[in-house]
């Protein structure tokens, strides 16, 4: 349920609601629009007759009702689009952000040197995995916290954000230290537990769709990120798994739109996982940012051929940096911009 407040409502009418569902042991999340600011009420026993108790409290304007399964994350609950803040960079604004980098962190050089180019091209922030969850036990499976170390001296010198992925929910205030933006990975949309906790830490979560879930489930996921108080959830299409074998894995363009349309969370896609083939990346990026994506993720790599993780789905440094101005062409035919990259270098 949404609770609408008038435009005059002060302070001690909020605090009154906030009380009341306190003894209903609900919760209210608060959310103050340009507009006005409403509080979402979530929980699994809401008393049925809540709705017309809340219509008589002083500040009230009106109640809605949110039918989706999802709540705090549907459109029903907020119709203006979020913007998620990263470090400055916004993402879901009408600026299309890149996020770009390899799949792994290797060495120093090999960061480095993605780094620099990708900022150079234009990118936003810097994508790398410190921590893999490989199909195979013995490929490699990430640095691990000398990978983050790595990362943020990326970002000491080129002031790109880092965005990188945690497993486990032990390691979750570990990652944060290092991490601008935390990845939940497909395999694990529905590590409940995962979820939850890096929703406690509060900061921007980039929750990617898990290779078999419906829309509704990955909605469902976000949901329990946002229920921690934590709306700072930026999705990510990365292509579903079909009876298709000639790419990797289906890229599900219709699943941006469906996604933007239900939700008021910014969208991003994947299209290094969602084909599998880097001669695909370039295509598919056009596709997804003309289908309405807040962004891309991107896979690039010095040299894609010795790449220790996704190399075939990698892009040269070359190659990226060609289609960053296509890339713009599509935002501005869309009635959008490409995001800048942040001026000054990011202290550590
Ligand atoms: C990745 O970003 O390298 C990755 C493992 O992605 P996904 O979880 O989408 O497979
Ligand atoms: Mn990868």
């Amino acid at each position: 349920m949404v609770i609408v407040m008038r435009n005059t409502a002060t302070e001690e009418h909020i605090a009154d609601i906030q009380e009341r569902l306190g003894e209903y042991h609900l919760r209210g999340h608060l959310v103050r629009g340009e507009e006005r600011t409403i509080i979402g009420v979530v929980g699994a026993t809401i008393p049925l007759t809540l709705r017309e108790e809340m219509e008589h409290f002083p500040g009230v304007d009106h109640t809605l009702r949110i039918t989706r399964p999802y709540k705090l994350a549907s459109r029903e609950f907020r119709t203006e689009s979020s913007v998620v803040d990263v470090r400055g960079i916004k993402v879901g604004g009408g600026a299309c952000v890149v996020i770009a980098g390899p799949c792994s962190v290797e060495s120093e050089e090999q960061i480095m040197q993605t780094a620099r180019a990708v900022r150079e091209a234009g990118a936003t922030m810097l994508r790398g995995g410190a921590f893999k969850p490989r199909t195979s036990p013995y490929a490699f499976r990430g640095l691990g916290e000398i990978g983050l170390q790595l990362m943020a001296q990326a970002r000491a010198e080129t002031g790109l954000p880092i965005v990188t992925e945690v497993m486990t929910p032990a390691d979750v205030d570990m990652v944060a230290r290092y991490a601008d933006v935390l990845q939940v990975g497909a395999r694990n949309m529905q590590n409940y537990q995962l979820l939850e906790e890096v929703g406690r830490t509060g900061m921007p979560v980039l929750l990617k769709r898990g290779m078999a879930a419906t829309i509704e489930e990955w909605l469902l996921s976000a949901e329990y990120i946002m229920n921690q108080d934590n709306p700072n959830v930026i999705l990510c299409e990365r292509g579903i798994r079909t009876y298709e074998t000639a790419t990797r894995n289906t890229m599900d363009i219709n699943a941006i739109a469906v996604a933007k349309r239900l939700s008021h969370l910014p969208v991003i896609a994947d299209p290094s996982h969602g084909t599998g083939k880097w001669y695909l990346v370039p295509p598919i990026s056009l596709a997804a940012l003309a289908a309405g994506a807040d962004g891309l993720i991107i896979e690039a790599h010095p040299d894609p051929d010795r790449a220790v993780s996704d190399g075939g789905q990698s892009l040269t440094l070359e190659n990226f940096a060609t289609l960053m101005p296509r890339l713009r062409a599509i935002a501005e035919a869309t009635d959008r911009t490409m995001a800048t990259p942040l001026e000054v270098a990011v202290a550590v």
